[in-house]
C-alpha cells in the first residue's frame, strides 16, 4: 500500500550541539501551531519530519504554510511505501509514467538491510523506468526530472521528484522576541522577515496619522503585517496615531526638523511599548544613507531620544534598495508595499530636511513643545490588533 506524505527537512539546527533538542521542540511546536486548522498527522523520523494522513485537497495549503516556517530547509511531497522491492518498483514506475524528457535516479539507502546498495539500486530503478516509459531517457548531468528514492531505517521508503525550498533560518521564538517598527513601505516588512527568520518572534508597531493619512494607508500596513505574520506564527500589531504630535511640531518647531523630531517620538513610544510588553529589542528597516533620516548623524541624533537599553536591530543597514526589493518580491510583500497610499512620514514633509541634525539643536526645538504629554497621549490611545 502506498500513501502520500510530505517530507520536511530542517536547516541550521543541524549545527547545534547539546541544545539542539530545545530548538527542535520550538520548531515542532511552530509547525503544529501553523497546521492546527488542517486535518493531518505529524511525526519525527531520523532528522526529518513527516506530515501524513491529510486530504489531497489540502496538500497545496500544507506546502504553502510549511515553506514559510523559519527553521525548515526544504520539503518534498512524496509517495511512502513499506520497504520491499516490489512496492518500490511499482511506485517508481507510477510516479514516472507521465514524465517526458530526461531523468536521473538518486537512491539514498539509510536502511543497510536493503539488498542493493544505492548505486546499484539507482541503476536498476533506471532500467524499470526506461522499460515502462518510452518518452524518457537518462541524463546524469542535467536531468529534467530527478527521481529520489529514500530508503529509511524505519522500514519505509519515500519516493519523490520535487523539492520545494523553505525559508531556512532558525525557529521563531528560539531567539527571543522583538518590536518591529512597521511602515507601509518596502523595507520594514523585509526587516521583520529577516529577524523572524533568525528566530525572533515579532510584534509590530505602526504609526499612522489619520485624518492626514487615509484609512487605506493603515489597511495597507495591516495587509503587510498579515504576510509577515505567516512567517512569524501570528503577530500582534500595535497602531499608534501621531497626528497630534505632528500638529504640535508643525506649529512650534523648525519645519526642516520635522522628520528628525517625529522619528524621535516614534522611538520613545516604541521603547516604552517594548519595555511594557517585555519585548527584547527594537527593529527597523533603515538602510544607511537611504534618506535624510538615515545618515549616520541622523541615526545618532534620532536614537539618542531613547535610553538605548534595548538593542536596536537594523537588518537592512548594508542593503541596496534593489537587494531589499528582491527579498520583498520573494516573501510576497512587494506588490502591496508599492501601492500609493501616504505614510505618516509624508505629513508636513519639509522642503529641505536636515541631513546632519545636531542633538543640541534638536533639544532646543523639543523645548518648544510638551514632549512627555504628547507621548503619553499617543501611547494611551494605541490600538491592538491580533493577527
Ligand atoms: P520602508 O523603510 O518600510 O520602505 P519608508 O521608506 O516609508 O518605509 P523610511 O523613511 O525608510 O520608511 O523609514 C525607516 C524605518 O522607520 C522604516 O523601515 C520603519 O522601520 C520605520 N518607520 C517609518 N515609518 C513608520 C511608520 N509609519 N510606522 C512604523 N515605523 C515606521
Ligand atoms: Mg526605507
Amino acid at each position: 500500500m502506498q500513501e502520500k506524505v510530505i517530507l520536511i527537512r530542517y536547516g541550521e539546527i543541524y549545527l547545534k550541539g547539546k541544545n539542539r533538542g530545545m530548538f527542535e521542540r520550538v520548531l515542532q511546536n511552530n509547525i503544529l501551531q501553523a497546521l492546527r486548522e488542517i486535518s493531518c498527522k505529524f511525526e519525527r523520523i531520523s532528522g526529518r519530519y513527516l506530515i501524513y494522513d491529510y486530504k489531497q485537497k489540502d496538500e497545496t495549503k500544507i506546502i504553502n504554510t510549511v515553506k514559510k516556517i523559519p527553521g525548515l530547509y526544504s520539503l518534498s511531497p512524496a509517495i511512502c511505501v513499506s520497504t520491499n522491492e516490489l512496492n518500490i518498483k511499482q511506485s517508481v514506475i507510477e510516479l514516472m509514467q507521465d514524465k517526458i524528457g530526461t531523468f536521473k535516479v538518486f537512491t539514498n539507502r539509510a536502511d543497510k538491510s536493503f539488498k542493493y546498495n544505492s548505486m546499484d539500486y539507482s541503476r536498476l530503478a533506471g532500467e524499470y523506468i526506461l522499460d515502462s516509459n518510452a518518452n524518457l531517457s537518462v541524463d546524469l548531468h542535467n536531468p529534467d526530472t530527478a527521481l529520489n528514492i529514500d530508503i529509511r531505517e524505519n522500514g519505509k521508503t519515500y519516493i519523490f521528484t520535487e523539492t520545494v525550498m523553505c525559508c531556512g533560518g532558525m525557529p521563531v521564538s528560539s531567539g527571543g522576541n522583538g518590536l518591529l517598527l512597521l511602515s507601509g513601505g518596502i523595507d520594514s516588512p523585509v526587516a521583520g522577515f529577516m529577524m523572524a527568520k533568525r528566530g525572533v518572534k515579532l510584534s509590530a508597531l505602526h504609526f499612522e496619522s489619520f485624518p492626514y493619512t487615509s484609512r487605506q494607508a493603515k489597511e495597507k500596513t495591516l495587509s503587510l503585517a498579515k504576510i509577515i505574520s505567516e512567517y512569524n506564527g501570528g503577530m500582534t500589531v500595535y497602531s499608534c496615531n501621531i497626528a497630534k504630535i505632528q500638529d504640535a511640531i508643525h506649529e512650534h518647531c523648525d519645519p526642516d526638523y520635522m522628520i528628525t523630531l517625529v522619528r524621535r517620538f516614534m522611538l520613545r513610544i516604541a521603547e516604552r511599548l517594548a519595555k511594557e510588553k517585555n519585548l527584547a529589542c527594537l527593529i527597523s528597516g533603515e538602510s544607511l544613507a537611504q534618506v535624510a533620516s538615515q545618515t549616520m548623524e541622523s541615526i545618532t541624533t534620532i536614537s539618542s531620544a531613547i535610553s538605548g537599553e534595548l538593542p536596536f536591530f537594523r537588518p537592512l543597514i548594508g542593503f541596496d534598495k534593489s537587494e531589499t526589493i528582491e527579498i520583498s518580491r520573494k516573501i510576497g510583500t512587494y506588490d502591496i508595499s508599492i501601492k500609493p497610499f501616504d505614510d505618516c512620514c509624508t505629513v508636513f514633509l519639509p522642503k529641505s530636511p536636515v541631513t546632519r541634525p545636531k542633538k543640541e539643536r534638536v533639544l532646543r526645538e523639543e523645548n518648544r513643545i510638551d514632549v512627555n504629554a504628547l507621548v503619553d497621549e499617543a501611547y494611551k490611545n494605541i490600538e491592538v490588533i491580533n493577527l
